[in-house]
């Protein structure tokens, strides 16, 4: 982390509401569900696919883990009611992992059978390498038990490889992506060349079995391989699309669906903005960096 890096996250809680607001309304749909549902209507006016993510972590206890579900199953009947090709995505710590992995497990299971009700997927979003474990397992409990589930993996850990193998046989939906936190070098890659070499090889094994690869990911270069590896393999529409985070690098969203990629776009939403967008901010410089250089570069 540089100097400059410090510098931006120590003054973060300075940074005025309104402006905090501003900086993070590009990348955020609003507070309510009407806001996120208005956000993946005109997405797919435009063609694009879309996932819910209702902003917030680390639930400190089990009513709040419960009241989040709550709010996922409501995200997950308006995503019905408008007819939208639109899933929800839920980061483990949100529903109560940190309490307990059975906590999480069970809400993870209760939220999964609602949403099979509907027809409704639902991904099982990965957090920091402290809670990888707990998450795969719950995954895989999920799927021993038929729930219509995805998992995430992120290439700049040395363990992927070995999670990619170790994934139970059956139907697969894996989304894959670099990983947003910062992971000791010990156990991850730190630059970018073998982040993305990485990112390549574990999408290539996840194509050759068959699963369904959902490729997160704004990096263009990155994009070019991996559209290559899939020609490569003969795989089509139904095997791949691309995933990409509200507000971030548009355009290519545009010319991936315009080639004829499939592409969802992350719409996150909810009260909790401004914690959220802080601790990102803090887990990652990178993306502070991202947000200064694209709000300056448009002003
Ligand atoms: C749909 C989706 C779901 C994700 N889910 C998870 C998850 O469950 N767990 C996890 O660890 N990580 C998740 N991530 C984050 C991911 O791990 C990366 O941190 C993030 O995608 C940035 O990496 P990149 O591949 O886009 O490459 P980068 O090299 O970081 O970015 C490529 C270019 O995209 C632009 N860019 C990238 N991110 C931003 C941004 N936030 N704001 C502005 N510009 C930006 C920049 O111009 C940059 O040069 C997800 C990402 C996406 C798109």
């Amino acid at each position: 982390m540089t100097v400059l890096d410090r510098l931006a996250i120590a003054t973060l809680p300075l940074i005025p509401r309104p402006v905090m607001r501003k900086l993070s309304s590009r990348y955020i749909a609003g507070e309510t569900l009407a806001d996120a549902l208005d956000k993946l209507c005109e997405l797919r006016e435009a063609g694009f696919g879309g996932i819910l993510d209702i902003l917030g972590e680390d639930a400190g206890d089990e009513a709040k883990a419960r009241a989040v579900v709550r709010q996922y199953r409501e995200a997950a009947e308006g995503v019905r009611e408008r007819g939208l090709d639109a899933y929800v995505s839920v980061k483990p710590t949100h529903v109560g992992l940190r309490v307990s992995e059975e906590l999480a497990f069970s809400l993870y299971d209760e939220l999964a059978g609602r949403l099979g009700e509907l027809g409704l997927f639902l991904r099982v979003e990965m957090e920091d390498h402290t809670t990888t474990d707990a998450t795969l397992r719950i995954f895989d409990r999920l799927r021993a038990k038929g729930r219509d589930v995805g998992c995430v993996l992120q290439s700049r850990l040395f363990r992927t490889q070995a999670d990619v193998t170790g994934l139970g046989e059956g139907e697969l939906n894996v989304r894959m992506v670099k990983g947003i936190y910062l992971e000791p070098p010990e156990i991850a890659h730190v630059d970018p060349v073998p982040i993305r070499d990485a990112y390549v090889d574990r999408s290539r094994e996840l194509l050759e079995r068959d699963a369904f690869v959902a490729l997160a990911t704004h990096d263009d270069l990155l994009a070019e391989r991996l559209i290559a590896v899939a020609r490569e393999l003969g795989k089509g529409k139904e095997d791949y699309e691309f995933q990409v985070l509200l507000g971030v690098r548009e355009p290519l969203w545009a010319a991936w669906r315009d080639a004829g990629h499939p592409v969802r776009v992350y719409v996150p939403y909810g009260p909790e903005w401004r914690a959220y967008s802080q601790r990102r901010l803090r887990k990652n410089p990178q993306i502070f960096r991202h947000v200064v250089r694209d709000v300056l570069g448009r002003s």
